[in-house]
This record gives structure tokens, C-alpha cells and sequence, in this order.
């Protein structure tokens, strides 16, 4: 096993500790501000998330990028607690869509014309890498954008899929608080996470990352601390996804996040990290509000095009009544926030 895979890698160990200590230590004045803004309600939530509309259409990114998101696999070799896909849970049924099956999905997208392709899976080191890289390949030719969502992989395996044509690579650490950390992610280091990200990008992807608001235990400092991170980061993609409990996972008796920390967080993400091309997604674990993350900031939908019998076996919030979003949905949310949609990159 390489130094990497064991998170020995000089250089990348050290500038990985190095963003996680400078977010955490930072005590900028503007820390109190941040804490308020997180908490807001009312009259100065909608002041904030104007301050985030503004901030996307001041870099030009007042639209709606459709990504099609495709599952592939919900086998994972990680114990995550508030994850359903997590290896303890036995009861849940596990699947892996062969080549054939992704072959026939890409189309089905190129036709609809959207070319922003997320192709994801829990931590599956059984699904080897040479079987995704032909996936890959045709969803290039075909124009299309490639991001992985695969979780912490061998190197060799970044390199396969680098020079298969994908271009982005996720990467979320879900807290930067070490106890939080190692409660919520058990077996895996959060040094380690980081310096895979760095690598990442080295490589020369595109690299996302992101949290969950409403982890147990998790205080407006820890969130204020988990932005700070990511500012320092850089991503190319940033998210929050508001926890809900799987009634499968360890976590299963810990109450909902609240939606209005992880829009007002979201918000922060586009005023806090305001650049060209930052691509922020409305996630599905707002439930109903999924909307409103488009009116706090976000800019990015993602299109479920897992076939329906597998959709709720990817259950990694949720173990019932996942919501699979489709393109009738995505329409209403444009024509109700007035954004365009954005199919082709
Ligand atoms: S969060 Fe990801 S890595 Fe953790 S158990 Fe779930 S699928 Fe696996």
C-alpha cells in the first residue's frame, strides 16, 4: 500500500493539518458575525440571503446546473454512524449496476442534453477502478463533464479515472470538529480526508467538499469552524446537507437538523467563498425546502437517474421515503425562483 493510502504522505499531511489549524484558530472579529448569521431567523435570515443571491449574480452564476446523478454501487467498506450504506447494516440490500446498465443511463442523459455527470458510490474498493474507466470514457465523448463521488480511494485508482477524462472529484469531510469527527466517521482520519482532497487537486481535478449541519453534539462554533475550513479549502464545490437520521445507522434516535441553520450556512458558503464558477448544490435533505437553497445561494440540482428499483438502497441520510429528484421537479424550481436552467456546461 502506497504512503498516501496510509496517510504518510509529507507535504500533503502537513498542509492538511495546516488548513485545519488555521481555520480552527482563527479568532477573526467577524466570528461573533458569523455565529449570528448561522442562528438568524426572520427579517435578518432574508437580509442574508439576499446578501447571497447578490453575491452569485454579482460572478454570473444566476443559474441552475442540472447534474445527473447516477449511483452506482451502495456497497461500503466505511462505518460511518449516520449513514445507512454504512458496512454494519446488514439489512440493507446492497447493488452494484454493471457497465452495461451505466452504459444505457449515459445515454438516457445525453439525450435529455444535460452534460454535467455524477457518477457515485459508497467506499466500494470491490468495484474495481478499470471497470468504471469505460463509463467515463463514453460520458466524455459524449461531451459530458465527469465528477466522482466514490469516497477515499487508492491513488492508482484517481490516476485510472484522471486519465479516463473525469475532471472533479468529491471529496466531504462532514465536520472538522476532531470529536465529531471521529464519532460520526469511525475508521477513517480527517488529516487523511483532507490530504486526499489536496492530492485531488494536484492531480488536476476539480475538487468539492462539504458538511452536515445537525451532527450530535455539534455547536454554532463547530459550524463557524467547519466554514472557516472550507473558505481556507478552495473547492470548486461546497455543500451542507442538513442531517436526518437513518433509521438504520448508529445515529438513528438523533433528532433532524434544523433547515434554516443549513440554508443560512449555505448562504455563508456563497458570500464567505464568492467566486466565479463556485458551485454550491440544493440538496435533497431539506426536504420540502429543497427550493429554498436555490433562494439562499445555491445554483446546482441534481437530476436522479438511478433506475427506481435501486434509488432507496442508496440510503445514506435516509433509510425511507428518499426523495428522488426529477427533471419536472427541477423545472418548477426554476420557474418559481426565476433562474434559468443550465443543461450543457
Ligand atoms: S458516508 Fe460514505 S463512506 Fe461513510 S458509510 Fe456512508 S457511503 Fe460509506
Amino acid at each position: 500500500m502506497s504512503a498516501l493510502n496510509k496517510g504518510l504522505v509529507t507535504g500533503f499531511e502537513e498542509n492538511a493539518v495546516h488548513i485545519l489549524q488555521s481555520a480552527r484558530s482563527r479568532e477573526i472579529n467577524a466570528r461573533q458575525e458569523l455565529r449570528e448569521q448561522i442562528m438568524s431567523r426572520g427579517a435578518e435570515q432574508e437580509a442574508l440571503a439576499q446578501k447571497a443571491r447578490d453575491a452569485r449574480s454579482s460572478t454570473g452564476d444566476d443559474q441552475i446546473i442540472v447534474r445527473a446523478s447516477i449511483e452506482f454501487s451502495n456497497f461500503c467498506r466505511q462505518r460511518c454512524s449516520f449513514c445507512g450504506m454504512t458496512a454494519t447494516n446488514k439489512q440493507l440490500q446492497r447493488y452494484r449496476l454493471s457497465a452495461g446498465q451505466m452504459f444505457d443511463i449515459v445515454k438516457d442523459v445525453s439525450a435529455l442534453g444535460v452534460s454535467d455527470l455524477h457518477l457515485a458510490s459508497g467506499e466500494d474498493w470491490a468495484f474495481k477502478a478499470d471497470a468504471l474507466s469505460p463509463v467515463i470514457r463514453q460520458a466524455v465523448a459524449a461531451g459530458m463533464e465527469v465528477t466522482l463521488v466514490t469516497g477515499h480511494r487508492k491513488i492508482e485508482d484517481y490516476a485510472v479515472w484522471k486519465e479516463a477524462g473525469a475532471s472533479r472529484y468529491i471529496l466531504k469531510v462532514e465536520t472538522t470538529n476532531p470529536d465529531s469527527f471521529i464519532a460520526a466517521r469511525t475508521g477513517t482520519e480527517l488529516t487523511q480526508r483532507v490530504s486526499h482532497l489536496l492530492y485531488l487537486r494536484q492531480m488536476g481535478f476539480k475538487i468539492g467538499s462539504g458538511i452536515i449541519s445537525g451532527l450530535p453534539n455539534q455547536t454554532v462554533d463547530d459550524l463557524v469552524d467547519d466554514l472557516m475550513f472550507l473558505k481556507e479549502l478552495k473547492p470548486d464545490m461546497s455543500s451542507v446537507s442538513r442531517f436526518l437520521p437513518n433509521s438504520q445507522s448508529r445515529f438513528a434516535s438523533t433528532p433532524e437538523g434544523d433547515p434554516d441553520t443549513s440554508l443560512n450556512f449555505l448562504s455563508l458558503l456563497r458570500t464567505e467563498m464568492s467566486r466565479p464558477g463556485l458551485r454550491i448544490p440544493a440538496g435533497t435533505s431539506l426536504g420540502r425546502r429543497q427550493i429554498d437553497a436555490i433562494r439562499h445561494g445555491a445554483n446546482v440540482v441534481s437530476l436522479h437517474v438511478t433506475p427506481d428499483e435501486y434509488a432507496d438502497l442508496y440510503s445514506g441520510y435516509r433509510a425511507e421515503n428518499r426523495i428522488s429528484t426529477k427533471m419536472e421537479t427541477i423545472r418548477k424550481f426554476a420557474q418559481e425562483t426565476g433562474m434559468p436552467l443550465r443543461l450543457h456546461l
